[in-house]
């Protein structure tokens, strides 16, 4: 199903992270030229971003969490405060100062993307509605569930297609198409036809027991197997589990990506809007100044030694990786060194 904006360039960075890091390993002998390249740090030579006239998410954003299968309370609260971290005041750098760099993005009417998201609703799908192995379609049928259930375990979810977002987030127990093998996570909007109205939605899988080497980076080594080699760039999870920590950082690209090309006709590169470069794909694996080929860059240590760019709430700590900013021209974060 060829439906999903990023799904093509989710599967050339991810796969030639993996290979690239794999490829390393069996020769004893680091070979990230390839990444360094994929991450455009510090050049924006071979990107071709650009405005395709459709709208970006300028109205408030009431953002509406579906907990799809069993979870941890202690790995909610995690992403819940996260969250609450977009549009929430915390220590410099932020995660609302990471979010800053999104914002920068406007549409056709010069109105820019929204600095407040809130986390306005959540839905547990504690009875797997449709199933434990599921199709790209079968996002839309949960939302669809989300918003017209009243009888499983809380009230549903408003159908709110003004300014609602809907992130669908599976347990480690879930399956999904090309979940593991080509992507982490993927954003698109719903079909009035299926779930009664056209409104923007991110999937994230809990990857922490299928493939952490692969969607938990850099909290989990690729492949397994022996220890990382020095210079790898494997960090501690700043909150405690490397599925969770990670779930967060694909989180962050996902709503990066959806608040800047929420129908799939406005910021993204490339000539094909079936597989488009969207402002979080430009920078994947950038978490800090000098990042590439598997290295984070330069970012932070708590207490713990656990690997960290930005505060949140609460006194959280999460490593998220950086977007694409238009006006520098370059992959940012607030914690860049320059
Ligand atoms: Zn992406």
């Amino acid at each position: 199903m060829m439906q999903t904006p990023n799904l093509l360039a989710l599967v050339l960075l991810y796969t030639s992270l993996f290979h690239s890091l794999a490829f390393s390993r069996s020769q004893n002998q680091p070979n990230y030229s390839y990444n360094q390249k994929k991450n455009y740090e510090g050049s924006s030579d071979l990107v071709d971003l650009k405005y395709h006239m459709g709208p970006v998410l300028t109205s408030p954003i009431n953002l509406y969490i579906i907990w799809y299968g069993k979870w941890d309370p202690h790995h909610q609260s995690t992403i819940t405060d996260f969250i609450s971290s977009i549009s929430s005041p915390a220590p410099f750098p932020s995660v609302s100062d990471w979010w800053r760099t999104v914002t920068l993005y406007t549409d056709q009417t010069g109105s820019n993307v929204t600095r407040n998201v809130a986390l306005s609703g959540q839905f547990s799908d504690r009875a797997y509605s449709q199933g434990k192995s599921l199709s790209r379609l079968s996002m839309q049928s949960i939302i669809k569930n989300a918003v017209t259930s009243s009888s499983s375990g809380g009230p549903a979810l408003p159908l709110n297609y003004s300014n609602g977002l809907y992130l669908v987030l599976t347990s480690d127990d879930v399956q999904v198409q090309d979940f593991c093998r080509a992507v982490c996570g993927f954003h698109y909007f719903t079909f009035a036809s299926v779930a009664g109205a056209t409104m923007p939605y991110a999937w994230v899988g809990s990857s922490g027991a299928q493939c952490p080497g692969m969607c938990a980076y850099p909290f989990a080594w690729p492949g397994g197997g022996p220890p990382p080699p020095a210079g790898s760039g494997v960090v501690g999870p700043p909150n405690g589990d490397p599925g969770t920590d990670g779930m967060v950082s694909v989180i962050a690209h996902e709503l990066a990506e959806v608040a800047t090309n929420p129908l799939i006709n406005a910021w993204y590169g490339g000539d094909d809007p079936i597989a488009p470069n969207e402002i979080g794909d430009l920078c994947l694996g950038v978490y800090g100044s000098g990042a590439g080929g598997g290295y984070t860059g330069a970012v932070g240590k708590d207490s713990k030694g656990n690997g960290y760019n930005f505060n949140g709430v609460k006194g959280r700590k999460y490593l998220v990786q950086w977007v694409w900013d238009p006006v520098r021209g370059r992959c940012f974060g607030p914690n860049a060194s320059d």
